[in-house]
């Protein structure tokens, strides 16, 4: 067999690539309208998916692997040595051309671009950190660029690589430093936290140098940001909230992204058979959004936690807090604080705000935030309006039977 095209390494790289969950566009159906004389476009093509930019914009990237090949053998990755996967490889000057190439047709606006090892550490991000160069200083390109480093890697060489990229990130792979020795025995923890604090180092010295020269050069502009690996080892979702809240707080990571463990093809047998539910995925996800956006403290959100030290699925932990919280409802929308507000199940922060400017000028009444919320009958057990006070609701037994979305389109996400 010859040597694979472009096309056929392009097909490969990108598809090891959908493993990391930083810029994900995964979940839909396959269509494609190749070989039909009907339709237009595919879900399946190679290589390009979407991430949100520093200003809140969604942007195409294209998303690859330098190279499949990998000398470690994290026993969760499909690219892992013992895999029996076809490789492939491009050189920095062919992710380059590939990158103008998509760029000039208006494909992409920017490059994800990652890695297995190749040789060494050190080898591996000198290419990475080449990929970006030629990008940047030959051919002044001003798209994104995302750069996953390697933290075993030279500490100079990720700072090159946050001189050239938008944003780097470091993945700390599994929520427990047990989970990591066991399924990434290559890996260190104390190292990757070591890189990852360099890079929050740089990133504040980048800011401040540019506050006293105009031109001092950036770092990673867009910051830094991880992922990690849920369902592959024992750690409940407590130990990842609680890891996920230290990471935030030490590296002053932007982002903190969660990847549902999926059984891979030639799985490893210390790996669980089965994935954990997609469902388990969004509901950490919107853990982290009531860290960093609704006020709560980490160990606020563990109390959201089941026995098991797991969210329950079968509704949000906002839902789940409240409940178990009763006592701190119902909450007077015409009086209550934002905090207070914000606590409020079925209420987010563009309605919280909404009904803060509307309420200096009238007195609330439920129609008026009926029209501000998806679900009213989700908010009514946990407010009160000029017109409205839940009575005996707010204490019903059965009110998270009552609350919590119908089994069908409960279904929907665990598919
Ligand atoms: S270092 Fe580990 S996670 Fe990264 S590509 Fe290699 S085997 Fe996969």
């Amino acid at each position: 067999m010859g040597a694979p095209s472009i096309i056929e390494r392009l097909g490969i790289l990108a598809d090891a690539a959908k493993y990391d969950a930083s810029c994900a566009s995964s979940g839909t159906a396959k269509r494609n309208s190749k070989g039909s004389a009907k339709g237009i476009g595919s879900t399946e093509g190679m290589g390009i998916c979407h991430a949100y930019a520093p200003d809140g914009r969604c942007i195409s990237l294209l998303k690859i692997l330098l190279t499949n090949h990998c000398i470690f053998d994290c026993h969760y990755c499909v690219n892992r040595k013992s895999s029996n996967v076809r490789r492939a490889r491009f050189t920095p000057q062919e992710v380059v051309d590939l990158t103008l190439s998509f760029y000039r047709r208006n494909y992409i606006e920017g490059l994800f671009l990652s890695s297995g090892i190749i040789k060494s550490s050190n080898h591996t991000m000198e290419q990475l950190v080449e990929t970006a160069r030629i990008l940047r200083e030959e051919h002044d390109f001003r798209g994104y660029i995302h750069l996953k480093t390697i933290p075993e890697a030279d500490p100079e060489l990720v700072h090159q690589a946050g001189l050239y990229a938008d944003r780097v990130s470091i993945n700390v792979e599994l929520p427990t430093d047990s989970g990591l020795t066991r399924l990434a025995p290559d890996k260190d923890a104390r190292q990757i936290e070591g890189a990852m604090g360099k890079v929050k180092n740089d990133v504040i010295e980048a800011k401040d140098a540019r506050k006293r020269f105009r031109n001092a050069p950036r770092f990673a502009p867009a910051g830094q940001s991880t992922q990690m690996i849920v369902g592959a080892d024992a750690a409940t979702d407590a130990d990842i909230v609680g890891k996920a809240s230290r990471l935030y707080d030490n590296f002053r990571l932007r982002r903190v992204y969660y990847s549902a463990f999926s059984p891979i093809p030639d799985a490893s047998a210390v790996l669980p058979l089965k994935r954990p539910p997609l469902i388990r995925e969004h509901r950490l996800y919107q853990s982290d959004w009531l860290m960093r956006f609704y006020g709560y403290k980490p160990g606020e959100v563990m109390q959201a936690t089941e026995a098991d030290g797991n969210l329950p699925l079968d509704i949000d932990p906002k839902l789940a807090w409240a409940l178990k919280f009763r006592e701190r409802f119902p909450v007077d929308l015409n009086c209550a604080s934002r905090e207070e507000m914000l606590r409020v199940p079925g209420l987010g922060v563009k309605a919280v705000n909404k009904i803060l400017a509307s309420r200096r000028h009238r007195t609330l009444r439920l129609d008026d935030v009926a029209l501000l919320t998806q679900s009213i009958t989700k908010v009514r057990p946990f407010i009160c309006t000029v017109d409205w006070r839940p009575v005996m609701l707010t204490d019903r037994a059965d009110l998270r039977a009552l609350l919590a979305p119908k089994q069908e389109q409960f279904e929907l996400f665990t598919a």
